[in-house]
């Protein structure tokens, strides 16, 4: 650590000490929205468990879709939608809660009502889809990287990073496509690394 990242750990610790409110370990729920593979959502954990300091409990028990997210016409979810069931339809009380589907979902975007996407999110909840991740020809090692570097980046989102101009970030906008995830590496840049601070394993400073 060096000097000035010293002097703001100190400083960072003076400010938690005359804090009334004690601080606690992140937690971080998981949760498949219908059945999804145990390799995605362990692919899932090990990426937040690698980067983040908080604690993941991987919710086993898949949870039902709700109907009211179905949108017919294009046969997939809406995420929005999906991601105020999750922040306040399952009274889960975690600090973060990230949702994985293997359902294609979508989201307004670029003028169009109705985008598919590979994850989004909004305050503590993200959603994110496996659909897009890729077909049969993609080997499943690239499918599991492009789902960690998508769950890093929805819950980078709900710590309040924008996107990133960085293209070796995984805040990168993904621009709608796939090959701009597989282009960035699975970490925060050192700006976004900043930015998130002390919710990182790593201290950047
Ligand atoms: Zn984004
Ligand atoms: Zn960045």
């Amino acid at each position: 650590m060096s000097s000035k990242g010293l002097l703001l750990f100190v400083s960072a610790l003076l400010l938690a000490s005359g804090c009334k409110k004690q601080h606690h370990q992140l937690s971080i729920a998981l949760i498949s929205l219908g059945p999804v593979p145990t390799r995605d959502m362990t692919e899932a954990r090990q990426a937040i468990e690698d980067q983040f300091d908080a604690h993941v409990y991987v919710v086993s028990k898949p949870v039902t879709l709700p109907d009211s997210a179905y949108y017919a016409p294009r046969k997939r979810y809406k995420a929005e939608k999906l991601i105020s069931f999750l922040d306040d339809g399952l009274s889960i009380h975690s600090d973060r809660i990230i949702g994985i589907t293997t359902s294609d979902i979508s989201t307004a975007y670029r003028g169009r009502s109705d985008w598919g996407v590979i994850g989004s999110s909004e305050g503590r909840a993200a959603v994110v889809s496996t659909y897009r991740l890729g077909g049969k020809d993609v080997p499943q090692n690239l499918k599991d990287s492009r789902l960690r570097k998508n769950v890093l980046h929805e819950l980078g989102h709900t710590f309040g990073l924008d996107h990133c101009p960085n293209t070796k970030c995984l805040m990168q906008d993904g621009q709608g496509g796939i090959l701009t995830t597989d282009r960035a590496d699975e970490a925060f840049c050192v700006e976004c690394a900043k930015k998130l601070g002390h919710v990182l394993k790593v201290a950047h400073g």
